[in-house]
């Protein structure tokens, strides 16, 4: 694989920029794999990399129904931060922000993150109890978290209305310094390109129809659109769509499967210096790279599978946003999307084994995965290649919703993107 650097861009613009080469090749499945994992979104992706440079497993395939990076990974509003209310979350999202932090030379591929700080607005006594909470459980496992008036708040982020006379007016925030932003697609093509130079095949158009298991019960290979392709593990990291396909093992999933949407504005010059988030009027925003305001909702109503959503909570969002930042009344927006979310009922992510031999799952990480990316693809490769999960995700079992041990998040947070 040859290195990206500025000599290689000097090096190929003298040359008309034809001396690159493809990023990864297009891989046709071969008979069997050690590792098969179903989704090359970044978790599915990432798992792959960590399996081959970390345990020294490289006859892995990735499969995709679609192209790779084109679920949930090339559609979410890539927040992410740490500042999760119990240990377990806490320890697994900080796990993944030092990951961050040294991903880009790590992958040889810029992924863009960018420490700009994420402030989440309390509008209402119970948001200034419950963050203030967050921020002293925060500091206790080492997360940084502090609490600021909403005058400190204003001074943060300069467009942030503080008039008592707003509609939700803003009574102080939560402010994590390390958290902020990566691009999404950069993360889907850093984790694909340093995992195919292990010698991964990632095969994309591919939908893998059914898993199948052997007269013991354990896993033989997955039936796919290209026909049968045997393995001796097999890991599911199939956002949006985990129950369907865990449900071909004859495993029943925890999951609730609803649209999320996000949408984006017109390019303007460098306005907003942070990501700002209001979980009680379900809204959040950030400015892109481009200049776009990146805005995203909360889940809608009911369940789907598909990648869009209903207007009226579109219209909900961005009336928040007006009422929150004045001075975008007059921005157009571009476009709109959708993805599909799975959700559990504590709002915590299943990392782990499951009750069919060499089976595994990653999935629930409903509104707020992308964030997790790194980590969770890290301790996912852990327990495939061990056969045991990291300490880190041990608490997140699919076992927690048969034993009551839950890491309720969804009692902590309305909205936990
Ligand atoms: C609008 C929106 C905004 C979001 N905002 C944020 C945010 O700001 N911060 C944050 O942390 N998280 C956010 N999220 C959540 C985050 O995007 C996801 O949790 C995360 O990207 C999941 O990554 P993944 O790799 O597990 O899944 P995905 O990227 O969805 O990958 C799963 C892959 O599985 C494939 N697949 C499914 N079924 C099959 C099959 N049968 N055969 C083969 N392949 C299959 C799909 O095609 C897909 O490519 C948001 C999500 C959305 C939709």
């Amino acid at each position: 694989m040859p290195r990206y650097s500025a000599f290689a861009v000097v090096k190929n613009a003298l040359t008309g920029h034809k001396g690159w080469r493809e990023q990864w090749p297009d891989a046709q499945p071969k008979k069997e794999y050690d590792v098969i994992i179903v989704g090359a979104g970044g978790h599915g992706l990432g798992a792959a990399y960590y399996l081959a440079r970390e345990h020294g497993i490289t006859n892995v395939a990735v499969i995709d129904k679609g192209w790779l990076g084109g679920g949930n990974t090339g559609r979410n509003t890539t927040i992410i931060r740490s500042n999760y209310l119990y240990d377990e979350s806490a320890k697994l999202y900080d796990h993944a922000l030092d990951l961050w932090d040294g991903l880009s030379q790590e992958l040889n591929y810029n992924v863009m993150f960018s420490r700009r700080g994420v402030m989440m607005l309390a509008h209402n006594v119970h948001d200034v109890q419950s963050f203030q909470r967050h921020v002293h459980s925060n500091r206790l496992n080492g997360v940084d978290n502090r609490w600021l008036s909403a005058e400190e708040a204003k001074e943060f982020c300069p467009p942030l209305n503080i008039s008592r006379e707003a509609r939700y007016p803003v009574m102080g925030a939560a402010l994590q310094m390390r958290a902020g932003t990566a691009r999404h697609d950069a993360v889907a093509w850093g984790y694909a390109r340093a995992a195919a130079a292990r010698g991964v095949d990632i095969i994309q158009n591919c939908p893998v129809i059914a898993i199948r298991r052997g007269p013991d019960g354990a896993v033989t290979g997955v039936d796919t659109a290209k026909g049968f392709i045997g393995a001796k593990k097999v890991a599911v990291s199939a956002a949006g769509h985990t129950s369907v396909v865990m449900e071909s093992a004859g495993v029943r999933m925890p999951l609730e499967s609803f649209p999320l949407q996000a949408l984006v504005s017109e390019p303007v010059k460098p306005v907003f210096p942070c990501v700002v988030m209001s979980n009680t009027v379900h809204a959040y925003i950030s400015q892109s790279d481009k200049g776009e305001l990146v805005i995203g909702s909360g889940t809608d109503q009911y369940t789907s599978y598909s990648q869009r959503g209903g207007l009226p909570l579109i219209e909900h969002t961005v009336a928040a946003i007006c009422e929150i930042f004045p001075i975008f009344n007059r921005m157009r927006m571009l476009r709109k999307w959708g993805g599909i979310v799975d959700v559990t009922p504590d709002r915590s992510a299943i990392i782990g084994k499951t009750p069919v031999k060499n089976l595994f799952v990653n999935c629930g990480w409903g509104t707020g995965g992308f964030k997790a990316t790194p980590g969770a693809a890290h301790v996912l490769a852990h327990t495939v290649a061990t056969g045991e999960p990291h300490a880190l995700n041990a608490p997140f079992t699919l076992d927690r919703f048969r034993t009551g041990r839950l890491i309720d998040e969804a009692a902590a947070a309305a909205v936990a993107h």
